[in-house]
Order: C-alpha cells, then sequence, then structure tokens
C-alpha cells in the first residue's frame, strides 16, 4: 500500500530542498535521501586546521531585498539574518608587464576603465556595455515594493523585450570566444574569452553584470555552508524529513509509473512521486537503467558541453593581506609561460583572497583559493593507485605554492595549510557527472532554453520528476531554488491545487 500525497526527493541540494521546502507548503509529505551526511550539495565549505575553505558562493543574485528573487530567498528560510556586502570589483587581470585590467561592479565606472585601458576598443566595450544595459530592467521587483515601480518595471522589460528582440538573439547566439575576437587588445580579448568560459553565451554575462550593477548579486558573509544550513533547518520546521547517508542506488517502477526507490543499503521506500534533484546522467542511466526517455531527454548528454570540473586548492595564509581590494571572483594572472599543473597546461592562475569574509579564517590570517579546470580523465586514472593520487595532489599543491611567491612575494612561508579538490572529490560528495561543477553550460545551441525551458519529465513514466542544475542549463543557486519552486507549481497544477508558499518570516 502506498501512502497518498507522498513524494520521495532524491538530492538535498538547493534544488532537492526547494522543492521539498514548496511541496511542504502545499501540503505533501515529503523525504529527502542526501547522501552526502551534510545538505547544500555543491553549496558547501569545510574546515581545515582552523580555516574554512569555501567550494561555492562568490555572487547571490536576488541579494537585494527590492529584487523578486529575494522573496523567494525569504520563502526558503535564507534571506533571514543574511549579511550581504557588495564589493566594487567583479574580478581583475594582471599580466606579467604590470598592467591591471579591473571589470568593476558599476557600469559607469567599469565603462570608463575599460576605455582608458584599450581606447583602440572602444566600439565592442560600448557594444558589451550597452548589452548590459539592455539587460538591468529584467530583474523583477520585490512583491513588497510599491506597486507603481512594479507596472514601472513590467513596462520596461515589456518595451526592452519587443524593442531589442534581435539583439537578445544577436547575444544569445554569440559565444564568449566569438565576442572576445572583436578586441585588438590581446589582454582584453583574452579576460573577454575566459572571465568565464569561451564556449559560453554572452548573453549569460550581460546578466550577470546586469545583477552586479543593480546591487542584487552580493556576498553573503559567512559562505555557503550557513545558507545550506539554513534552508534544511526551514524544510525541517515545514514538517520534511531529510535523511543523510543514503544513497538512491534505484528508482523503482511499476507499468511505466514511479512506485518509490531503493537505497544503496537495500532498504526500499514508496510514495506516489519522484523527484530527482541529483545528478542528471547517473538518474537517467543509473537509477532508471536508460529504460525511459526520448532523443530531446538523452540529447544533451550525447552534445551539450559541460561546465568542466575543477581542482579546487585552498590555503591557509598567516598574512591578512590587507592592501588587496576584496573581490567577487578575484585576480586572474596571466602567467609569463605556460606551465602543466595537475595534467593540464595553465596560462593563468585565478587567485581569491578571502580578506573580505574574515568568518573564514583565524584572526590574523586569511584564506585563499585557486581554482583551475581538471581534466576528468587524468584525475580517474591516477585514482586507481591512491598512493599515486595523493601525491599528485600534494604536487600541485607545491606547484600553487610555487607560483603564488611571484605575485605575493614572501607568502610561501606562511602558508600553514593547504588543501587539494580533484575532479573526484566533487564527485564522490555531490554525485555530479564527471565533477561537473555547474551542469549544462549554456551556449547558443542551449540559449533557447530561457524561453523554452528543458522538460521537467520524462515521457514513458509517470509521476516522475526532475529540478536541478541538470535540467536548467546554467546551473547556479537561485536557479536550483526556482527549479523546485516552478516544479511544485507543476505538481500543484496537476492536483488542482493552487499553489501557495509562505514566508520564512512568518
Ligand atoms: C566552485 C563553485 C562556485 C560556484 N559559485 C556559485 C555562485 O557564486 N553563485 C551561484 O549561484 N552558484 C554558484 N555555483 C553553482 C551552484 O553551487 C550549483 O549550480 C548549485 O548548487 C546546484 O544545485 P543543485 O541542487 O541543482 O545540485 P547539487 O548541489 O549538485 O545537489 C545535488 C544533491 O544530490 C545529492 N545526490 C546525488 N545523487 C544522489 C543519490 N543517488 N542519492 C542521494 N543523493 C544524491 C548530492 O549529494 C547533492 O547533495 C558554484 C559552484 C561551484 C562548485
Amino acid at each position: 500500500m502506498k501512502p497518498d500525497n507522498s513524494i520521495i526527493i532524491i538530492g538535498g541540494g538547493f534544488a532537492g530542498m526547494a522543492a521539498g521546502i514548496y511541496a511542504q507548503m502545499n501540503g505533501y509529505n515529503t523525504r529527502i535521501f542526501e547522501m552526502h551526511d551534510k545538505p547544500g550539495g555543491l553549496c558547501t565549505s569545510w574546515k581545515r586546521k582552523g580555516y574554512t575553505i569555501d567550494g561555492c558562493i562568490h555572487w547571490l543574485v536576488g541579494s537585494n531585498p527590492a529584487s523578486r528573487m529575494h522573496d523567494f530567498w525569504e520563502e526558503v528560510g535564507i534571506a533571514q539574518g543574511l549579511k550581504i556586502i557588495n564589493m566594487d570589483e567583479y574580478m581583475r587581470f594582471e599580466d606579467q608587464g604590470g598592467r591591471k585590467l579591473i571589470f568593476y561592479t558599476d557600469l559607469d565606472r567599469l565603462e570608463k576603465h575599460l576605455l582608458e585601458f584599450s581606447p583602440q576598443d572602444a566600439e565592442p566595450i560600448r557594444d558589451f556595455i550597452d548589452g548590459v544595459k539592455m539587460c538591468l530592467p529584467f530583474d523583477n521587483p520585490s512583491l513588497n515594493e510599491p506597486l507603481l515601480k512594479k507596472w514601472k518595471n513590467g513596462l520596461n522589460m515589456g518595451a526592452s523585450f519587443l524593442l531589442n528582440g534581435k539583439r537578445w538573439k544577436r547575444w544569445m547566439n554569440t559565444t564568449a570566444e566569438e565576442f572576445a575576437g572583436h578586441f585588438k587588445d590581446p589582454m582584453l580579448a583574452q579576460a573577454f574569452r575566459h572571465i568565464w568560459m569561451p564556449e559560453f553565451s554572452m548573453f549569460f554575462m550581460l546578466f550577470t553584470f546586469a545583477y552586479l550593477h543593480n546591487k542584487n548579486a552580493g556576498y553573503p558573509l559567512g559562505g555557503s555552508m550557513p545558507m545550506s544550513e539554513a534552508m534544511a533547518a526551514r524544510y525541517k520546521s515545514l514538517g520534511g524529513t531529510l535523511h543523510y547517508n543514503c544513497r538512491v542506488e534505484k528508482i523503482l517502477t511499476d507499468n511505466h509509473q514511479v512506485t518509490g526507490v531503493r537505497l544503496a543499503d537495500g532498504n526500499e521506500y514508496l510514495a506516489d512521486r519522484v523527484i530527482s534533484a541529483g545528478d542528471g546522467h547517473s538518474t537517467l542511466f543509473g537509477m532508471l537503467d536508460g529504460k525511459y526517455g526520448d532523443e530531446q531527454t538523452f540529447k544533451p548528454y550525447e552534445k551539450w558541453p559541460r561546465f568542466p570540473s575543477l581542482l579546487f586548492i585552498g590555503l591557509g595564509v598567516n598574512h591578512t593581506f590587507d592592501n588587496i581590494p576584496h573581490s567577487i571572483s578575484g585576480t586572474c594572472h596571466m602567467l609569463k609561460e605556460p606551465v602543466t599543473i595537475g595534467g593540464s597546461v595553465r596560462e593563468f592562475l585565478w587567485v581569491h583572497i578571502f580578506n573580505h569574509d574574515k568568518s573564514m579564517a583565524p584572526e590574523g590570517k586569511t584564506t585563499l583559493t585557486v581554482m583551475m579546470h581538471a581534466d576528468y580523465d587524468y584525475w580517474k586514472n591516477l585514482s586507481e593507485e591512491k598512493s599515486t593520487y595523493e601525491a599528485a595532489k600534494e604536487a600541485v599543491a607545491r606547484a600553487v605554492t610555487g607560483l603564488l611567491e611571484a605575485y605575493y612575494p614572501g607568502i610561501s612561508k606562511n602558508v600553514e595549510m593547504t588543501d587539494v579538490a580533484t575532479p573526484l572529490t566533487f564527485e564522490r560528495y555531490t554525485g555530479n557527472w564527471k565533477g561537473s561543477f555547474e551542469g549544462w553550460l549554456i551556449t547558443p545551441e542551449n540559449a533557447g532554453t530561457i524561453m523554452k525551458p528543458m522538460p521537467k519529465t520524462i515521457p514513458g513514466l509517470k509521476k516522475f520528476y526532475m529540478c536541478g542544475q541538470w535540467v536548467e542549463p546554467g546551473g547556479g543557486l537561485p536557479t536550483g531554488v526556482m527549479s523546485g519552486r516552478k516544479l511544485t507549481q507543476m505538481i500543484c497544477r496537476e492536483d488542482g491545487r493552487k499553489f501557495r508558499t509562505v514566508s520564512g518570516n512568518r
């Protein structure tokens, strides 16, 4: 006998917890099975020798209480008590000749600086700034804002959409690599190419800078883990049950309808509906054995590029870095000569100094992180032999510390903690396919999913749903929450229920 009204959710990341929170608000009985011993999935941090290494949050879209997304952060219990700081710099690039290219968060300052940096590139610079300006109104106001402001914003949005149809399309269809090709200054071109990923649709970058300018993508002091814990607490306060250390191995079906899940320990749990908010590849090809789905379901897994996996290096440094400006994403040092680290050739060293968040390190000390894309197969092969794998991790830490010395003289003698996470670490703790850190890249091929979202159900399998970054190209924390929210709205519609929400303040 199956209990009525029940939903099993696989995965306690932001998408899974959001689905659980909104489903509880709407009268469903939910339980989440999470394979890790903590909530939050990729939104996490870990402690080493008194230092906290934050493995996620740089900027939180919706951090401004005037924005609609902020309402959602309140609903899921994150906004309450959150202290946000807005920084002047998004990130900077520095080359060996001492040139500094700074991506400011304020648009006017950014335009002025870019034009001074490379007057010969005035045309693409102005084109970029105009593109960001086009996105500024696409920041829905909070329901708490005055009615007039909401109407005005709605009109601006509609007008911008109607007037700029062709421009939208052009930006959607332009990759960072293509846009970088318009710059004459090689450093500016490299920056635009790599600020995110060369394959990325420029559209996404425009929106990020629009949110930054609107002070709606600030940094939450305390970092990732407190947000994940707040969301888990909110879910439990609404009556949900979160089971940790429970990996779902199979999704059970009967006559083309889901009936429940089987955990790795062999226990089976039944429910009316199952939502997978975990990795898409293992859901479709592992938990469902590749038996359900059609061309549309499987195509992304064959054709779409993913966010890569990472080597994520944490360093604890007995120093304060007071003279370095606070920055959302840190500094990209452009190396004089390429070096091989962790099996890949590196031209850049991306360093993020957490001097903006004192809670990350003991008094008088600072946590640094260095992020580099990593070759999953290289690390997978190394992991066959534990001692080789560990030695390779140590070599990465040594190489990075050595390189940092050139930019922060004297640093190596103050480094008192190093920690190296590899693609295998990401895979082990979050289950994401080949350790990908954000699911599908938004490229010209799939940018259309912004207007026509990926399906959240699978043809041929009833009462089964998906949410999270594998069905929402571009990923991200706000997307995770909106994904769980929209999915609950869809389930409510199926059941003829009026979707309702309760603010976390009530
Ligand atoms: C270095 C880094 C920086 C980032 N910076 C930002 C940022 O600044 N802003 C931003 O918005 N986003 C950022 N992101 C992206 C963001 O963290 C992710 O897109 C988002 O957390 C994805 O949420 P999700 O719930 O879809 O997936 P996940 O977080 O991957 O959650 C899936 C959950 O499912 C669980 N799971 C998987 N398989 C199973 C199974 N079989 N059984 C049980 N449980 C299972 C996993 O353990 C995990 O908890 C960053 C990510 C990284 C790694």
